[in-house]
């Protein structure tokens, strides 16, 4: 049983470009899952369609096994799908809470003050050992501690499925540690998450399973089982 899936899935681009030609992908509820590839291989895409930044041209998504259509990224929020951006979408002038609340309306019971928004920010960061301070400017923050913002920011949001584009092209080898580290936590709370990356060797310490994609198909799927045990 999946808890994401992905089935059929087709996306011609409006030039043309066929960008994924018929992808299988299911993601099993609180597993680390990496899909890697090369440059142009559907990577972006795929997550795209998982986050409702772009609509399949073919095919169909199941959530828990019911069909679902995400039309806009906030269809895909609703159903506790989160991303952090490759370019992360915060606002620098802004500090750590003014960006965890932007653009959240009083809605779904998802509307939230500021006092809120910083008891909220501590519990999450203490939480998941992210150590971001609520008052700190983002344009001040490192790479890294924007990035856990952005994690934050869909914890915030409710996302149980958090999905990362490349998240350690822009991080020291020491980011790349605490990351891991952090999103070892996420899982051990119950989070599923999606890790797209063009490095094999790296997405192996860290994940359960590894989907392969190239030139716009998932070639096969694999457990990293033998590497995990050995932690
Ligand atoms: P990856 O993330 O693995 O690098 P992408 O999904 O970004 O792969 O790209 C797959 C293919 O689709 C590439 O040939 C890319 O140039 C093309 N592509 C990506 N986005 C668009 C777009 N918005 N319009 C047209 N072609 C696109
Ligand atoms: P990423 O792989 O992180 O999406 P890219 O530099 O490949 O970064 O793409 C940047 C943006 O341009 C993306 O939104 C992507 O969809 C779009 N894009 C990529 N390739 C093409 C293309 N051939 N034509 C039009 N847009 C594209």
């Amino acid at each position: 049983e999946s808890l994401l899936e992905m089935r059929g899935i087709s996306k011609v681009y409006p030039n043309g470009v066929v960008a994924n030609a018929g992808v299988n992908f299911s993601l099993r509820e609180g597993e680390i899952h990496a899909v890697v590839g090369e440059n142009g291989a559907g990577k972006s895409t795929l997550m795209k369609m998982m986050f409702g930044m772009e609509e399949p041209s073919e095919g169909e998504m199941l959530l828990r096994g019911e069909k679902v259509r995400f039309r806009s990224p906030q269809d895909a929020i609703d159903s506790g799908v989160g991303m952090v951006h490759q370019h992360f979408m915060l606002v620098p002038s802004f500090t750590v809470v003014e960006n965890m609340i932007l653009g959240m309306e009083p809605r779904k019971g998802l509307g939230i003050n500021r006092a809120e928004a910083e008891r909220v920010t501590r519990e999450l960061s203490a939480k998941y050992n992210l150590h971001v301070d609520p008052n700190a400017r983002v344009e001040d923050l490192s790479v890294g501690m924007k990035q856990k913002v952005e994690i934050l920011k869909a914890l915030l949001r409710g996302a149980q499925i958090l999905i990362l584009d490349e998240p350690t092209a822009v991080l020291t080898p020491q980011e790349t540690e605490e990351l891991f580290r952090e999103l070892k936590l996420l899982k051990q709370a119950g989070h599923t998450i999606v890790f797209i990356s063009h490095k094999l060797k790296e997405v192996k310490t860290l994940c359960d399973r590894i989907t392969i994609m190239r030139a716009g198909r998932t070639e096969g799927v694999f457990e990293t089982a033998s590497v995990t045990e050995q932690e």
